[in-house]
């Protein structure tokens, strides 16, 4: 820890800790003293707190009160470089320290003190009779030279039972020692042998590694379409950190797409990395957060919250997919994770890639501005080409009532049974249908806590709010007026085009992937395996198959209501409906065989949908910029949406109104301010929702502005605010 402060025993501190309080707190350096950034337990009240050691105290607290640190935590202490991070990200997003602390500590059992267990080596006796078995052992133990195992590793390894091992460590033929549980993780190879890189390939990873080399600060956008070998360029970005000693970190936006990545990674480097996301195991998590602050993790495969573990050298990120909406948090702290990955990178000298077949708007257009280096895979790997891809006119197309299949469609799904590929339908509704309405009245079937209609899930029989979960069985009798037997679902979800693909094709063997079916990431995982390896041939999907899943077999995408997503009011409903139809386009002919994608749509003749076709994406891309250029909206201009709520309406709307009366420190940057209206979604949970938008100029200094806004607010009863920089969706 050389060039660390370190604080004497009894000197103050300055203590931040992970409860809500706006201000460090002043304690004593425990005996034996303690290192700036040491992570410590402290005294509050009646309970000890976590916190860190963050400078010297203020010494405006009368020392006579003054309490200790309780101890310093067996970990490493916090760097420089992350405290900064830590309280950019705070100004930012304009969280309050406390939580960025929590954020940066949620590892479960940080505090414990350090667990240890038991490891053999050989010791100094010899056993009193030499049986085949206690050979076996002793043997394995010469043969790993110094290494030391858990008894239960090496009866496994000698293929003995554990009393063979208790008999040894009893005669001193083993010594038993204590050593840390939490291990350091295998090594990485990065000198193994890689892919035969194409030419394009080459390129860009030569450009990205010369860039990690170069030890300082870079952004790089990687686009290509999927299937171009992104993944196997920013490898070699990844290796050259290794070379270099440095660490990195690979974001990924579904958990579900980990295994597949992990298998590479180990196929590359010789050896798996370490994961961090809400499926690994909570000792699996202690330790990728030790062993990263330790720098014994070289790699982390991760969520977005990996951006906030300690690493002790991270010289390169890789945001995969990077237009992903799932990198935007949505609750809590309120952070975009692509955003966060430039800013940590920028502070610690790293590189940032974010790879991706359709960027985001934000990125392409830095990239455009000169901010981000761009590289470009033009081809996809191999013989595989991208599909082919058309509009089914839907006013042209004959369909029986309550069918969403159409004609075109059908033929082209029936083609691909015969030759025994897979066709792939995307739909991106969950459940059976979206709307239950009663045939006597007319009224539809809504949440009672939220502004939202109950959605029908059949494999459950209920309906389902897709805002706070509350189910109820579908009613037999209309809650509205009263008539029996006229509650029916209206519209098509991934459960009832299961049933029409059922009933159109019954020979063949369907498959639905969507999130609410699967039990747990694990069975998710293994459900995309076994239809990868071809044990489907109809697969129909919402979002969750948008994501880069390999399906060689598969050669048709249909999209049934590629309409969807045009009608929203967010200003990014173009983008997404642009980089989700030709994400799940990207599906299709990924192996040898070509593929074709056919969109069923009511307005072919709708901006998006003939740029979906066209594949012409630069073009899409300069008309969408220009005109959210006019409109001076991102990321062209800067947004800010602050979301009021509480039980009583009136009172949400006298905060709001109250906020929008004395807006001076908006006024004063040349902000503007929208609202106070009811949020789209105007109710959640019961609690009644009011949303006001602030948009500035792109240089504006917003977050200092809407901090001097909000900071005089006395939040009453039940009442909050929240506040989301960059919004990504307008909820
Ligand atoms: P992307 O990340 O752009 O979707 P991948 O890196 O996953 O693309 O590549 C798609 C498929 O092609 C993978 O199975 C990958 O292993 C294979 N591939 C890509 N480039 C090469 C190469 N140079 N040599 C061998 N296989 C490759
Ligand atoms: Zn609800």
């Amino acid at each position: 820890m050389s060039g660390q402060e370190f604080f004497q025993a009894g000197e103050r501190v300055g203590v931040q800790t992970t409860q809500p309080l706006d201000r460090l707190l002043d304690y004593r350096a425990p005996e034996g003293g303690c290192f700036l950034g040491a992570y410590v337990e402290v005294p509050l009240g009646p309970r000890k707190v976590l916190g860190v050691v963050w400078g010297p105290g203020a010494g405006d607290f009368d020392s006579a009160k003054l309490r200790s640190v309780i101890r310093v935590l067996d970990v490493a202490p916090m760097r420089t470089e992350m405290r900064q991070f830590l309280g950019k990200a705070a100004d930012y997003t304009l969280t309050p320290m406390p939580a960025m602390l929590r954020l940066a500590t949620r590892a479960p059992g940080l505090s414990d003190p350090p667990s240890m267990r038991k490891i053999l080596r050989r010791g100094e006796g010899t056993p009193d009779r030499m049986t085949d078995a206690r050979r076996r052992v002793l043997e394995v133990l010469e043969q790993y030279g110094g290494l030391a195992f858990t008894p239960r590793e090496l009866a496994d390894m000698a293929d003995v039972t554990p009393s063979v091992v208790k008999g040894l460590v009893k005669q001193g033929a083993l010594r038993e020692e204590e050593a840390p549980r939490d291990t350091p993780y295998p090594h990485l190879d990065p000198e193994l042998p890689s892919k035969q890189l194409t030419e394009d390939q080459a390129r860009a990873a030569a450009a990205l590694a010369e860039g990690v080399r170069s030890g300082r600060y870079g952004t790089t956008l990687l686009k290509g379409v999927t299937g171009s070998g992104k993944t196997e360029v920013y490898l070699e970005a990844v290796a050259a950190a290794l070379r270099a000693g440095r660490q990195a970190l690979v974001l990924l936006p579904e958990i579900a797409l980990t295994a597949e990545f992990l298998t590479r990674v180990e196929a590359r480097f010789g050896a798996k990395p370490a994961e961090w996301h809400s499926g690994a195991t909570m000792t699996e998590r202690r330790r990728v957060w030790k062993m990263v602050g330790q720098g014994a993790a070289q790699l982390v495969i991760g969520a977005r919250s990996a951006l906030f573990l300690p690493f002790r050298d991270l010289g390169l990120i890789i945001v995969d997919e990077e237009h992903d909406t799932s990198y935007k948090q949505e609750d809590g702290v309120l952070y975009n994770a692509r955003d966060m990955a430039v800013l940590r990178a920028a502070m610690c000298s790293a590189q940032v890639v974010l790879a991706s077949a359709t960027p985001s708007l934000e990125t392409w257009a830095n990239a455009e501005a000169g901010k981000y280096q761009r590289l470009d895979l033009t081809s996809r790997f191999g013989a595989s080409v991208l599909p082919e891809m058309r509009a089914v006119d839907m006013r042209s197309e004959d369909l029986l009532p309550s069918t969403w299949i159409s004609p075109t469609l059908k033929q082209a799904m029936k083609l691909r049974l015969e030759r025994g590929e897979q066709s792939l339908l995307f739909l991106n509704r969950r459940g059976f249908a979206p709307v239950t309405i009663c045939r006597a009245c007319g009224a539809q079937v809504a949440c009672d806590h939220c502004d939202a209609r109950m959605v029908e899930h059949r494999f459950m029989k209920r309906l389902m709010c897709h805002q706070c979960g509350e189910t109820k069985p579908v009613p037999e009798v209309c809650p509205s007026c009263e008539v029996e037997g006229k509650m029916a679902p209206v519209g098509p979800g991934i459960e009832r085009l299961a049933e029409e693909a059922t009933s159109l094709f019954p020979e063949a063997r369907i498959a639905v992937l969507s999130s609410d079916l699967f039990g747990s990431a694990r069975a998710l995982k293994t459900r995309i395996e076994e239809i990868a390896k071809g044990e489907a041939d109809i697969i129909l999907g919402t979002q969750l198959v948008a994501k880069g899943h390999n399906f060689p077999m598969l050669t048709l995408v249909g999209v049934i209501d590629a309409d969807l997503g045009l009608q929203g009011s967010d200003l990014r409903a173009a983008e997404r409906t642009f980089q989700l139809m030709r994400q799940v386009a990207g599906r299709a002919g990924r192996a040898e065989r070509p593929g074709e994608a056919l969109m069923q749509t009511f307005q072919p003749e709708h901006p998006v949908i003939r740029a979906i076709l066209s594949g012409d994406e630069e073009s899409f891309w300069k008309a969408e910029a220009a005109e959210r250029q006019a409109a001076g909206v991102p990321p062209y201009g800067r947004m800010a949406g602050i979301i009021l709520s509480g039980s009583d309406l009136a009172a949400v709307f006298d905060l709001g109104n109250a906020m929008a009366r004395n807006d001076g420190p908006l006024r004063q940057i040349g902000a503007q301010l929208f609202g106070p209206a009811p949020a789209p979604i105007a109710r959640v949970r019961g609690r009644h929702r009011v949303r006001l938008l602030v948009k500035a100029a792109k240089g504006a200094p917003l977050q200092e502005a809407i901090a001097r806004w909000t900071a005089p607010l006395r939040l009453k009863g039940d009442l909050r605010l929240s506040i989301d920089i960059d919004p990504q969706s307008f909820f």
